[in-house]
C-alpha cells in the first residue's frame, strides 16, 4: 500500500489506484489519492509527497562549544 500526503489538507492519503493518462506533455502516470478526511484527488504522481522526500537538515547551533572533549556523535 502506497502512502502519500494529502495535497489539500496534508493528512495520510492512500494511494488507491494510478493510471497513464494523456497530456499535452505525452502520457502521465498519474494516481488516485485519497485522505483520512476523505478528500480524493487524481494528480500526477510526480506532484505525490513523498516520505522522506524532504530531508531536515541539522543546523548547527550558534553557540560557543563548552569546554570538555565531547565526542557526541550519531
Ligand atoms: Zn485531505
Amino acid at each position: 500500500m502506497d502512502l502519500t500526503s494529502c495535497p489539500e489538507c496534508d493528512a495520510p492519503a492512500e494511494v488507491l489506484d494510478r493510471a497513464v493518462l494523456p497530456s499535452t506533455d505525452g502520457p502521465v502516470e498519474h494516481a488516485r489519492v485519497r485522505c483520512v478526511a476523505r478528500h480524493v484527488f487524481t494528480l500526477p504522481v510526480e506532484r505525490l509527497a513523498r516520505p522522506g522526500a524532504a530531508v531536515a537538515a541539522p543546523s548547527a547551533g550558534d553557540r560557543h562549544a563548552v569546554n570538555g572533549p565531547s565526542a557526541t556523535h550519531g
